[in-house]
């Protein structure tokens, strides 16, 4: 990943400057057990609306504290890392606790658009994400609330505390429930996913195909051998048709030619539920080569090489110098790299430039209504409230927000247009009542202007990263080890290959003689070796043992009966110690392919999820312990579908 070893020293540094005012504050403040057992995150608003809260020492509109912060790490983006040094003042300021601590830090973090402050948090629960203290976990989900690793340290935490084993599973499981509101976090996490279906896909489809083709090798190696002589010994028939099956390995078309050949043995010898899982299975390999494993590559790489991770870096809070001249250099194509400039702007003070780029975004998209919002903000610091109003009202046109109608509330406020003020903070409340509550306790008894910029819009985040044009090359690279031929260059020839073979294939199975095993005593049935034995399902001397037992010799009966069957019960040993370990083989063998295909595929996910539980790239520092917790309960699902589709096969085998 482009610049993640100079991210992580980064973010230990910001991390480090944040901690390092903890300390001393922290020391300062008293322990308050009220406050210590006081819900965090989202669940701050039920402690109810703080009186608690003293009047605030110039943090409470973050601009005016000016001085550079000594404390910045040389490298950052000084504008940009003001900002942090703002909300930091807020952390530090007088205060009668970590919460409250936290709950003015907070408020000053939403008023710059930084809605997951995760730099803080990642500081607060220590570089290793694995937690340092109740009270900097606490503070660290109040300060990023949908980072997952900072609610499993604060599960981690209340686990320790050893009062609410409950508590802490909840918050655990909050934490899962968090990925998918993190931007990063969700993409990582959809990331690995991706890559781990593509895989399984890859790995289950052509496991059946091996599967079902091995187990006609047998009878296709003896017909082969019947087209040359029918005196031809089994191992020379068995070389005859290997050498066949083995011809588009050594044509250099890999794993997949191999496939090839087996989906074509086992589509001439298998019945029709069994051709059909073939033509699934076949599939399965195709979809996963070709646009699972390309998807997989775009959102392994188009985050970090698009100017969306800078765009995000910056807006949460911090960006290298590297991240803001990548983002001059795109803005005038890229609205994301725009928008994230005018929040830069803004959070440096020049709110004129902040203003024109916001404008600029209107202006080329018209239904941004995050823009509108974020100017009418400016707007307000410009003191030209009129105007904030308007914005805040197209802003809500566009698309109905609890914020931005709280925005509204405010701005209506401070234009003392009071009559205005209960109906738009009644129907924010309607839309979202927890945001509005949230908001509520955040502004406490501060009267100053309480305005909330939005973060980038997700769905603009995800619409480039799914729009980008790379992973190509990745899925090449993946697909080179399975198909490094011709076979893997492209989507059409494989499938087209698939489809002339299977069409081939079932046109020369009705043409075929196949042989078969009896089903009592394993013996070979050739219709051409053996013409006289017709469609029967057993052979011959089976035959007339089990269904004309008077035309045998009663003790030569007892005795090969007595032979069938411990061959039976020894078969049945070996089948069964199979089909448990052997992924794919107890479906085969019972004639359940549904069951083999799903039982190799589940196996694949399983053995896949528990390998890459840490990821396939390297955690950007969002997922901490939720990783293995999370690709651990997807290997614990898989397994339990595989124990399904054995236990499936068994039964339909012993009812038969
Ligand atoms: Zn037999
Ligand atoms: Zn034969």
């Amino acid at each position: 990943m482009r610049g993640s070893k100079s991210r992580v020293v980064a973010l230990a540094a910001v991390g480090g400057c944040f901690l390092a005012f903890w300390v001393p504050a922290s020391a300062q403040g008293p322990a308050d057990p009220a406050q210590r057992a006081a819900q965090v995150g989202s669940e701050v608003a039920s402690t109810g609306p703080g009186g608690e809260s003293p009047a605030d020492s110039g943090a409470g509109t973050g601009l005016e504290a000016q001085s550079p912060d000594p404390a910045t790490p040389a490298g950052f983006a000084s504008d940009l890392d003001r900002t942090a040094a703002v909300v930091r003042l807020a952390w530090r300021a007088e205060a009668d606790g970590p919460a409250e601590r936290a709950r003015r830090a907070r408020r000053v973090a939403l008023q710059y658009g930084m809605w997951n402050f995760d730099p803080a948090a990642r500081a607060l629960i220590g570089p290793e994400l694995k937690g340092a203290g109740l009270e900097h976990a606490q503070a660290a989900v109040v300060l990023s609330p949908d980072l997952p690793a900072a609610r499993m340290a604060l599960a981690r935490e209340i686990w320790m505390e050893g009062d609410s084993p409950i508590a802490a599973v909840r918050t655990a499981f909050g934490a899962l429930l968090a990925i998918p509101r993190h931007f990063e976090s969700s993409v990582w996490f959809s990331a690995t996913t991706l890559y781990i279906c593509t895989l399984a896909l890859i790995a289950g489809g052509l496991l059946t195909l091996v599967i079902f083709g091995a187990l006609a090798f047998f009878h296709a190696a003896h017909d082969i051998g019947d087209l040359i002589s029918s005196a031809m010994p089994a191992f020379a028939r068995a070389a005859l048709l290997g050498a066949v099956m083995l011809a588009p390995l050594a044509l250099q078309q890999g794993l997949l030619g191999l496939a090839l050949t087996l989906f074509s043995v086992g589509l001439i010898y298998g019945a029709v539920r069994q051709r059909l899982v073939l033509c699934v299975a076949a599939i399965a390999v195709l979809v996963g080569m070709f646009p699972m494993a390309r998807l997989a590559g775009v959102l392994l790489t188009a985050y970090v090489e698009t100017p969306i991770e800078a765009a995000v870096f910056s807006t949460e809070g911090f960006a290298l110098p590297g991240d803001m001249s990548l983002l001059e250099s795109a803005a005038e194509t890229d609205p994301i790299a725009a928008m994230a400039l005018a929040v830069a702007a803004r959070r440096s003070g020049d709110l004129s430039d902040s203003e024109a780029r916001y404008r600029r975004l209107l202006q080329q998209d018209p239904a941004h209504y995050t823009a509108a919002n974020n100017v009418a903000n400016v707007n307000v610091e410009l003191d030209r409230l009129e105007s904030a109003i308007d914005l805040y009202r197209q802003s809500v046109e566009m698309r109905d927000s609890a914020t931005v109608r709280f925005n509204l509330s405010q701005a209506q406020g401070q234009a003392f247009k009071l009559d205005d003020v209960g109906p738009t903070l009644a129907a924010a409340q309607r839309l979202d009542p927890k945001r509005i509550a949230e908001l509520t306790l955040l502004q406490g008894s501060d009267l100053a202007m309480f305005t909330i910029d939005l973060p980038l819009p997700r769905r603009m985040l995800w619409d480039r990263v799914l729009a980008s044009s790379s992973g190509g090359s990745f899925a090449a690279e993946l697909r080179s080890a399975v198909a490094p031929g011709v076979l893997g260059h492209s989507a059409q020839v494989s499938a087209g290959a698939f489809a002339l073979i299977a069409i081939l294939s079932l046109m020369g199975a009705s043409r075929v003689k196949r042989s078969q095993w009896c089903d009592r005593c394993g013996r070979r049935m050739c219709p051409r070796c053996e013409p006289e034995l017709g469609d029967e399902a057993e052979c011959e001397s089976c035959n007339r043992l089990f269904k004309h037992p008077e035309t045998t010799d009663r003790e030569m009966r007892a005795a090969r009966v007595n032979a069938l069957r411990f061959r039976e019960l020894r078969l049945a040993r070996v089948r069964l110690i199979g089909s448990i370990f052997l992924p794919g083989v107890a479906g085969a063998l019972s004639r359940c392919p549904w069951a083999s295909f799903i039982g190799s595929l589940s196996a694949a996910v399983a053995i896949l999820a528990v390998v890459w539980r840490n990821g396939v790239s390297p955690d950007p520092l969002v997922a901490g312990v939720v990783a293995p917790i999370a690709f651990g309960l997807i290997a614990v699902l898989a397994v339990f579908c595989y124990g399904a589709s054995v236990a499936a096969s068994l039964s339909a085998r012993s009812r038969s």
